[in-house]
């Protein structure tokens, strides 16, 4: 904390955090421990509820039949948070017509919501002062049914839950969504960006509940304001309707006031030739332009316009699709066409570091290693492909070192290194 300190906010009841001296890029600027967890529903049973981490030996909660726990630790620490207050009334819980109704995200956020009022021994419980001293969301929608007692008032756990939408935090590891979290620090000190100076990632450790580390992802000078995205800046045209529906602010960020500028994106090409087209057009135009300070913002005036489509969201989607369908067995050439226009689309909508163009940058020179080996090349061509699966491969590292170890062991990080080693033995 003693690197941040929270300013009132320009024009809005909110605060802000500003950096109280200079911090480098990569460093972490403050971290955070879970209020409360949960997992999400496809990694039940193969992540500790506790701790989070994957196990191959996780022990079942034997009462509920419902929860699984790497150790004795992580059993009695849950056990005594908050487990002994559901354990029981869980089976008749999930059963019950109230929690069947929901739809599968308010089915999470119900269990959330359980694990968090389970914890409070009444309603003078400093950590239900933390959470509700957060700003609730614009649109009260009435709070699910939990699993937990009585003993905490419906009004309270309403209150609680109006909390939600908009302070929630999904956590992940190697950058893939595992569950979502309570982080009231976290919410109360950072504002959004699309185009943020820094991003949360997550430290997981035995017997221990996840904690949020929040890094640095450029130097930040003195008194500059520090940032946090509330979700995928990629959501180019969607975002703002989530801002103002789930958050209840409209973005001022350079690159929503870009957006604004420009007004409607109009729609890309239907046709796949048109559309590979306009995608030629995107690379050719990133590669005669210099890299930094690529990222568009308010302040970018040279952007062409018959270039524009590509910030449909219909295109990007259409992009990461090829992409992914691809890279893994071919075929290379449309995967590697499309994997450039893909980071192209990145470096323009995201800002400088962030982590989403380092594990793309990883995939890319993956991909060029996977052509390596499954396709007859002549020395050259096989030379030349080795030189660019180089050059990305440090590009991704550069950025995700700056992001540094996250989640569960090996990683982006370790990838890098093995592909390293295969091709100075290759
Ligand atoms: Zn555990
Ligand atoms: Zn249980
Ligand atoms: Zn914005």
């Amino acid at each position: 904390m003693s690197s941040i300190k929270l300013e009132p906010h320009e024009g809005s009841g909110r605060s802000k955090a500003v950096a109280r001296k200079p911090l480098p890029v990569g460093s972490i600027i403050v971290q955070c421990q879970a209020h409360a967890t949960v997992l999400l529903p496809e990694v039940k049973g193969h992540r500790c509820d506790t701790c989070h981490r994957i196990s191959p030996t996780l022990q079942k909660c034997t009462g509920c039949a419902a929860y699984w726990y790497c150790s004795v630790d992580c059993q009695t620490l849950q056990w005594q948070t908050h487990h002994r207050r559901i354990c029981k009334r869980f089976a008749k819980y999930t059963a019950s017509l109230g929690y069947q109704a929901l739809a599968p995200h308010e089915k999470l956020d119900a269990l959330l919501l359980s694990h968090l009022v389970a914890q409070l021994e009444d309603i003078n419980d400093a950590r239900l002062a933390t959470v509700t001293s957060l700003l609730p969301g614009p649109v009260e929608s009435p709070a699910p049914p939990i699993s937990c007692s009585p003993r905490i008032p419906e009004s309270v756990v309403r209150e609680t839950y109006a909390r939600f939408g908009n302070n929630n935090f999904v956590i992940h590891s190697h950058l893939t969504t595992f569950g979502h979290g309570v982080f009231p620090l976290a919410s109360r000190l950072f504002n959004h960006s699309c185009l943020p100076n820094a991003a949360a990632k997550y430290t997981l450790s035995a017997s221990n509940v996840p904690r949020m580390d929040v890094v640095a992802l450029r130097d930040i000078a003195q008194g500059e304001e520090i940032c946090l995205p509330y979700l995928d800046p990629a959501l180019l045209q969607s975002r703002q309707q989530i801002f103002q529906l789930t958050y209840g602010f409209e973005c001022r960020c350079p690159s929503c006031l870009f957006f604004e500028k420009v007004g409607p994106i109009p729609s890309p090409p239907t046709d796949t030739i048109q559309r590979d087209e306009l995608a030629l057009k995107l690379t050719q135009f990133i590669k005669a332009t210099p890299h930094d300070g690529l990222t568009l913002t308010a302040a970018t005036v040279s952007f062409p316009n018959d270039l524009l489509p590509i910030f449909h969201e219909s295109f990007v989607t259409y992009v990461a699709q090829t992409f992914r369908d691809a890279s893994h067995d071919g075929p290379y050439a449309t995967a590697l066409s499309s994997g450039e226009t893909l980071l192209a689309l990145y470096r323009l909508i995201y800002p400088p570091n962030y982590p989403q163009i380092g594990m793309h940058l990883l995939e890319l020179a993956k991909t060029y290693w996977n052509s390596i080996v499954s396709e007859n090349m002549d020395l050259a061509s096989e030379s030349a492909v080795k030189q660019e699966c180089r050059r990305y491969l440090k590009d991704a590292k550069d950025i995700l070192e700056i992001f540094g170890v996250e989640g569960d062991e090996d990683g982006p990080l370790v990838e890098i290194e093995t592909l390293e080693t295969l091709l100075q033995e290759s």
